[in-house]
């Protein structure tokens, strides 16, 4: 079972490519130039994915960071 989720308010990214280029393997800019959280579910307009590992949590977290609009985040998971 995940211990975290990443959260992304895909329909607020303003397509900088930040994310993307400090997590690659997470993340990719869709054919709309919009970032897409790899292996996501969207419900309610929230793209989410669940993660297991530190470092999973550690290169997710990066991503957030350098997010410059605040779309994306990660959580504990609560069960
Ligand atoms: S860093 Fe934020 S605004 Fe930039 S592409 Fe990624 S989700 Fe969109």
């Amino acid at each position: 079972m995940a211990k975290y989720v990443v959260i992304h308010k895909k329909k607020e990214c303003i397509s900088c490519g930040a994310c993307a280029a400090v997590a690659p393997d997470y993340w990719e800019m869709d054919d709309e130039g919009m970032a897409h959280l790899k292996k996501s579910i969207e419900s309610n307009d929230l793209w989410t994915l669940g993660i297991d590992t530190e470092e999973a949590r550690v290169i997710n977290q990066e991503a957030a960071d350098v997010c410059p609009v605040d779309i994306i985040s990660v959580k504990e998971k609560e069960n």
